[in-house]
């Protein structure tokens, strides 16, 4: 009697002890197909929905002047925004805008509102390749001539030019000629030529022969460069370049890099 009760709780055990071991292989098989499914989804997603990833940002949420232009990612930027660390200004006109900034060289250019005096550090180095510094600051209320802007203009290694617009009086800190780093300061604001108010105007213009400014008149600079879109290293994530003050009122504040 015994006996036979101990082989019956053996089968039960060994039916027990399959169970268990079916329920381990059973476990082992779906960490497979799990793993299986996700390697699947990871490959059908990634090509195309890291372009979409890159350019959505919390600040593009807010609003987007240029939907269809692909910004360098601003972590990647060689550029610095034009004003010093720990400084913020707002952005008075932005890109791609039915404004002053519609397309060719000002598409992707900035205003930023500033007071006359405000120190202009240069976004990328490079060397210093024309100064115009002889303009006085227009009263508030006027607005003065295209061609009787101060600016300095700084052309990087790439060939691509920094030109900074609208400088005080004597407002270029640099000569022509002068090389200068990062994030050096090279000019001071201001109110001069086309211009409805204080505020800095900065572009970027692309690297190509072909665009020179060959304009005979002095002072003029044709239309014939295109600008190039800019994001900036030092500043709060902006996927779709700086949004102007009425989608971002905080405006942009320069960090350390
Ligand atoms: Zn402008």
């Amino acid at each position: 009697m015994h006996l036979i009760e101990f082989f019956l709780h053996l089968l039960i055990l060994m039916n027990l002890s399959k169970y268990v071991l079916n329920l381990f292989l059973f476990c082992i098989h779906m960490k497979k197909l799990i793993l299986f499914f996700t390697l699947i989804l990871y490959f059908s997603c990634s090509s195309d929905d890291l372009k979409d990833e890159e350019v959505i940002c919390s600040d593009s949420e807010l609003g987007v002047n240029c939907p269809d232009t692909d910004y360098i990612k601003n972590s990647a930027s060689p550029y610095v925004l034009p004003w010093e660390i720990g400084k913020t200004f707002k952005v008075g006109q932005g890109n791609c805008t039915d404004g002053s900034h519609s397309f060719g060289q000002v598409q992707y250019a900035y205003d930023i509102d500033m007071p006359i005096g405000t120190n202009i550090v240069a976004m990328r180095s490079g060397v210093v390749v024309k100064v115009i510094e002889s303009f006085r600051d227009l009263e508030i209320g006027t607005v003065g001539a295209i061609n009787e802007a101060n600016v300095i203009y700084i052309k990087h290694e790439d060939g691509t030019e920094a030109q900074y617009i609208h400088l005080t009086y004597n407002g270029a800190l640099k000569n022509e000629g002068d090389n200068v780093n990062q994030g050096e300061i090279i000019a001071l604001s201001g109110n001069t030529g086309k211009s409805t108010g204080p505020h800095l105007h900065f572009h970027v213009i692309e690297a190509l022969n072909e665009c020179e400014d060959t304009d005979p008149r002095e002072n003029y600079t044709w239309y014939s460069c295109n600008s190039i879109p800019l994001t900036f290293k030092n500043t709060s994530e902006h996927c779709y370049g700086l949004l102007e003050k009425d989608v971002r009122s905080g405006g942009y504040t320069a960090q350390s890099y």
